[in-house]
């Protein structure tokens, strides 16, 4: 595996990481972008991004994404596809990136690894897998058209998603575990206003059911314990997300959700390791304050090399 050290290297491509590599690039800084996948992260999922600025129309997710890529790259970003990071260990100022295949060193890291759907666990939930169970409403909606299908959850992407789905399936049917939606107020009215959604509030999912497809849901209404077999073909689940976080827990302070806790220069508890987007302990999960970590990690890594930089120069004058 490559053995030249990078000034930077920058787990994750998405919309943090692409930024990051485009602020990192366009100062002249050496910096690679390394994905487990194609870049992209979860935003390639959203069909549409109503809230991502410069964009009055929205945007589709993999069009805004790949814009990004493209900018970065323009600037000279490397970007490594298929290369998942293990771990990093540190000797000294040298940061070891650990990848299936090698390893990689640079003098900073910034980790923008994302985050991915949770499984609830619950029988059939894996052997429907790609058989009527899905987490990605804008890759597998189509697949349902006039059929009935279920989304699982009461947040924005739930409601979102459930919205999108709508445009193909006969009947979207939204189970939530409370009285009311968490989503934002914008999606609750658009969603009462769809006349495709229903709605199973208090009401729980406790197993798929079917033959070589999904063909029910078991749900139990918690208020009254009655338990229902709902006949539906999919069963999207969006019942929130888990940080990429777990190749760094041997080495970085994270917080009791797996989150990575930064200082306002987003810089972890290990000086030169910094963490920005979705991954990183912050309120607000939105593809805008994404980028914007991205820039601020960014920043603040070039700030590191300086100091260490000036630190070197110091050390060596004496
Ligand atoms: P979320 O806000 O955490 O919502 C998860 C939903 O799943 C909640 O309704 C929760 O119920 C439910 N849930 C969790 N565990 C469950 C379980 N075991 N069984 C049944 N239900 C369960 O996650 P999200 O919707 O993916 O959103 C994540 C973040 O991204 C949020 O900050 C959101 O605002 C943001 N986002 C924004 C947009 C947008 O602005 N357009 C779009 C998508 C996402 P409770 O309500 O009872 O906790």
């Amino acid at each position: 595996m490559d053995k030249k050290a990078r000034e930077v290297a920058i787990v994750g491509g998405g919309p943090a990481g692409l930024t990051a590599g485009l602020y990192l690039c366009r100062s002249d800084v050496d910096a690679v972008m390394l994905d487990r996948e194609l870049t992209g992260g979860q935003a390639i999922l959203s069909p549409l991004i109503e809230n991502y600025p410069g964009f009055p129309d929205g945007v589709e997710g993999t069009e805004l994404v790949g814009r990004m890529k493209e900018q970065a790259e323009r600037f000279g970003l490397e970007i490594m596809t298929f290369a998942q990071v293990t771990g990093v260990t540190l000797e000294g100022e040298a940061m070891t990136l650990h990848l299936e295949d090698g390893e990689l060193n640079a003098r900073a890291v910034i980790v923008a690894t994302g985050r991915n759907p949770r499984k609830m666990g619950i029988p059939g939930e894996e052997e429907y897998g790609g058989r009527g169970i899905s987490y990605c409403a804008t890759c597998d909606g189509p697949l349902f058209r006039d059929r009935a299908v279920m989304v699982i959850g009461g947040g924005d992407s739930a409601v979102e998603e459930a919205l999108h789905l709508a445009k193909f399936a006969g009947k979207v049917i939204i189970v939530h575990r409370r009285g009311e939606l968490r989503a934002s107020s914008y999606l609750v009215e658009r969603a009462a206003a769809e006349p495709k959604l229903e709605f199973m509030w208090n009401s729980e999912i406790t197993a798929v059911n079917g033959g070589e497809t999904v063909d029910s849901a078991t749900i139990v209404n918690s208020k009254t314990g009655d338990r229902t077999d709902v006949p539906v073909s999919g069963i999207f689940f969006y019942v929130g997300n888990d940080p990429n976080s777990a190749f760094l827990s041997d080495l970085l302070e994270l917080d009791d959700a797996g989150y990575i806790v930064t200082d306002e220069r987003l810089e972890s508890s290990v000086p030169g390791i910094f963490a920005a987007g979705d991954v990183r302990a912050g309120r607000f999960k939105q593809v805008v304050v994404a980028a914007g970590e991205g820039a601020l990690a960014a920043s603040s890594a070039q700030g590191f090399l300086e100091e260490v930089g000036a630190r070197r120069v110091y050390e060596g004058d004496r």
